[in-house]
């Protein structure tokens, strides 16, 4: 893995493959481990997800299923703060253990947000997955229970994080040349 550029900006090598499995890995475990005899429903916040999502359900070894929704608070490579749905949940999470899954949480306004409107819901249960968490950055109270890897306060693309749309191809995960 060497440098790579994508439109203006330049990237160096941060978390290789290998290591993105098997941080996965650890996370699918606990939760296989904490969840054990109950179904699980994911919801994942799309776009930048649906790589950590398709690898980390691959490995939940109990009954589960998976939604998704899609939001936006991102603009290049600053947080704009506003949050816009675009599309929702079409089934009730009432009385069902419902992990939210995302690709990072940053300020934590996007994950807030549906958090609070999935608890309106009244679920079983409601926790956050996240496989990247930027705790220098981290505003809310909300709590992120499941973490794969905390990181610095630097933009990271790959692995389904984009950089204005591109970069979401990469099988692992590059960061801003400083
Ligand atoms: P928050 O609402 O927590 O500030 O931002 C969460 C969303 O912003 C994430 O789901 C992700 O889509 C985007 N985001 C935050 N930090 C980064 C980053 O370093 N790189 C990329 N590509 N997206 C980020
Ligand atoms: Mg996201």
């Amino acid at each position: 893995m060497s440098e790579i550029q994508i439109k203006d900006l330049a990237f160096v090598p941060y978390i290789n493959e290998t290591e993105l499995q098997k941080l996965i890995s650890d996370v699918a475990q606990k939760i296989n481990s904490d969840y054990k005899g109950k179904e699980i429903l994911f919801v994942g916040v799309l776009n930048g997800v649906f790589m950590f999502a398709s690898d980390l359900m691959k490995r939940i070894d109990l009954k589960c299923q998976i939604s998704f929704v899609k939001l936006s608070s991102y603009d290049g490579t600053e947080t704009t703060g506003i949050i816009k749905e675009l599309f929702g949940l079409t089934e009730s999470v009432e009385s069902k253990h419902v992990i939210l899954l995302e690709d990072i949480v940053d300020t934590g306004i996007t994950i807030e947000g549906l958090y609070n409107d999935l608890l309106k819901q009244k679920p079983a249960s409601l926790e956050i997955c996240t496989l990247l968490f930027k705790p220098d950055k981290y505003t809310k109270g909300v709590p992120i229970k499941y973490v794969a890897k905390s990181v610095p306060n630097e933009f990271v693309v790959g692995y389904g994080l984009d950089y204005d749309g591109f970069g979401r191809n990469i099988p692992s995960i590059y960061q801003l040349k400083s």
